[in-house]
């Protein structure tokens, strides 16, 4: 195998990353003598700018075994690896040629967690200072990277990240037995805000630090929904985490997990709605609605769970009520909110029409608002025991 076709066969091993920038892919062929294919992901930066991203690794070999991970330690896999300036002078051709625009890169570990760091590191570094690559780079830190690899990190790449896996040590001990929660995983995370806070954004690239991100395996550690969002909610507090992403558990074949029943993917869909409630609605987690098994309902999204327990018997007056009222109403969200507002400086509103107009969404919203004073006739409908 040759180093072009080595590179497109670990990329292409990345679809377990169920990371985030990325929302369609597509297999590309590259010019050369034998043809090869490259799957490119069609994605965004945090600012919203659409970029092509390759996700990989610099090496698929992994000294760990983590329950989970098709490329744990001594499964039968085929493993690749690359050195720093082999990696880094075949992605730059791909940048050169206009086929990736950015780059998300991890690693199996080996000799250590600052070991392996060291390696990304230095591949970033032949990229940005060397090669000229000016593009958006994603680059994990390693479990057990220390802290002057951390601000390394965050002096080269848009954004940067480290899987926590599991919401506290516990769970973490069913999935990565030989990971350390705290200080080799949360660490990091913590090191990064500290960077943020303490040192000056003009060292980080392109003159602003980085955002940072993390990810949970879901259903794989009879880890609950509290446990998760609990987590969560600390980390975008106390940590500005930018995003949690939630990767549903699928079995991998010859791994301790691999007879474990994979995780529901509506699961994963109201953990994300619940999660942006937190950090963008200002929603606290005693708020959210849990069952007895302390997991979010399936059968109903977390904002219309709240709203149903706290505002249909108490609807919220539209021409009154402040952003952070409006936004808890379903179908209302934080453009929409804007847009009640503005048009609360030209007229008073008192019809669902109006609303309408204003792109909320009244089916979903009708029960939860009045309009001067009067629920919304189309909630008699929908709401008839209320209407005593
Ligand atoms: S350390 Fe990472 S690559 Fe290695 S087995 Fe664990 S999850 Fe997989």
């Amino acid at each position: 195998m040759d180093a072009l076709e080595r590179f497109c066969w670990l990329a292409n091993d990345m679809d377990w990353e169920a990371d985030d920038e990325r929302n369609a892919s597509t297999a590309i062929s590259l010019p050369s003598t034998k043809e090869k294919h490259l799957v490119i992901y069609s994605a965004q930066t945090p600012q919203g700018k659409p970029i092509r991203l390759l996700k990989t690794l610099l090496s698929s070999a992994c000294e760990r075994d983590c329950f989970y991970c098709p490329f744990r330690a001594g499964r039968d896999k085929a493993r690749a690896t690359f050195q720093p300036e082999e990696f880094a002078r075949l992605f730059i051709r791909l940048y050169q040629a206009g086929i990736a625009d950015g780059l998300f890169l991890s690693s199996g570990l080996a000799g250590g967690g600052r070991h392996t760091q060291d390696k990304l590191l230095d591949t970033a570094d032949i990229l940005r200072n060397r090669l000229g690559f000016r593009g958006y780079l994603h680059l994990k830190l390693m479990p057990g990277a220390e802290k002057d690899q951390v601000w390394r990190a965050m002096q080269l790449a848009d954004r940067v990240s480290i899987n926590l896996e599991a919401p506290n040590a516990e769970r973490l001990s069913r999935l990565a037995p030989h990971k350390g929660f705290f200080n080799e995983i949360l660490q990091p995370l913590q090191w990064v805000e500290q960077i943020r806070r303490s040192k000056p954004a003009v060292q980080g690239w392109q003159q602003r630090w980085p955002s940072s991100v993390t990810q949970f395996v879901l259903g794989a550690a009879a880890e609950t929904d509290r446990e998760i969002l609990q987590t969560t909610a600390w980390l975008f507090r106390s940590l500005r985490l930018s995003r949690a992403y939630y990767s549903p558990f699928r079995p991998v074949s010859d791994t301790p997990l691999e007879n474990h029943p994979p995780a529901d993917l509506l699961r994963q869909r109201r953990l994300y709605q619940a999660s942006f409630l937190l950090r963008d609605y200002g929603f606290r987690l005693s708020e959210l609605n849990f069952g007895a098994d302390e997991n979010l309902p399936l059968d109903v999204d977390p904002k219309k769970a709240y709203a149903d327990r706290h505002l249909l018997h108490t609807p919220v007056e539209i021409n009154r009520a402040s952003p952070e009222q409006l936004i808890r109403i379903p179908g209302i969200g934080q453009k929409a909110a804007g847009r009640i507002l503005q048009a609360r400086k030209e007229c008073r509103l008192s019809d669902l029409s109006q609303l309408k107009r204003l792109g909320i969404e009244t089916k979903r919203a009708a029960p939860y608002l009045l309009l001067n004073g009067r629920r919304p006739p189309i909630q008699l409908s929908l709401f008839n025991p209320l209407t005593h």
